[in-house]
């Protein structure tokens, strides 16, 4: 099963497709992740989307694509992929159809996280991550702290605040959302493969019970 998680940032969409990864054994594939990675460890790749990451900009889409054509192409990905992140242009998801229909494979679902606006730049501030890539754990000060202070429950790292995570970089990146990705609701509803579930302090729906109810959903289709 094909699974795209839409959203705007700090809508929970890592966390939740962590959860479904772990419940239905497929693997999670995090645009953001795997930049995050090259970042850290000084490539090329890495280089190229830090300047646009920092500047809270989305990465071009021919180098995004490209990433994740490759990853496609891994084997643990042939019983199909949670896809967190991706694709978050027009373009890119004409591409992800066309890359899926060669292998005969299609998108499934796409999970649409709504949260309020005025939620959301409190959550990505709270936000800290642990800082181990192999464990990845997301935490919030506010909604759900560690344990320990600055230490991830899981694995004991460090936490560290993601450096695009500031109120600057923020107002960009939602306005990013909103331009270029948000057409993609109606694109997948179009394809009548969107459900939409909303994430919400207000209405006491966080990332553990959205994941609940979508795995109840995903049973009935
Ligand atoms: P968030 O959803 O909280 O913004 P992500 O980890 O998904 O966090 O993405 C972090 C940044 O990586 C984005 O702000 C963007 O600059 C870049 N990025 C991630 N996925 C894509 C994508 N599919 N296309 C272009 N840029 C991307
Ligand atoms: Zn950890």
């Amino acid at each position: 099963m094909n699974i795209i998680m839409l959203g705007a940032p700090g809508t929970g969409k890592g966390t939740i497709a962590g959860i479904l990864s772990g419940e239905l054994g497929i693997p999670q594939i995090s645009t953001g992740d795997i930049f995050r990675k090259n970042i850290k460890e000084g490539t090329e790749l890495g280089k190229l989307a830090d300047s646009y990451i920092s500047k809270g900009q989305l990465v071009p889409d021919d180098v995004t694509i490209k990433i994740v054509e490759d990853r496609l192409n891994q084997p643990d990905a042939k019983n199909g992929v949670i896809l967190d992140g991706f694709p978050r242009t027009v373009v890119q998801a004409d591409k992800l159809k066309e890359i899926l229909a060669n292998k005969g494979e299609k998108v499934d679902i796409t999970i649409n996280l709504v949260t309020p606006e005025e939620e959301l730049i409190e959550r990505i501030v709270n936000r800290r991550v642990c800082s181990n890539q192999e464990c990845k754990a997301v935490y919030n000060l506010v909604l759900h702290p560690p344990k320990v202070e600055g230490k991830c429950d899981k694995c004991g790292s460090e936490l560290i605040t993601r450096k695009d995570d500031n109120v600057e970089t923020v107002k960009s990146r939602l306005e990013q959302y909103f331009t270029a990705t948000s057409p993609l609701v109606e694109y997948y509803e179009k394809e009548g493969v969107l459900y939409t579930e909303t994430v919400s302090q207000s209405i006491n729906k966080l990332g553990e019970v959205v994941a609940k109810e979508i795995l109840e959903h995903l049973k009935e289709i």
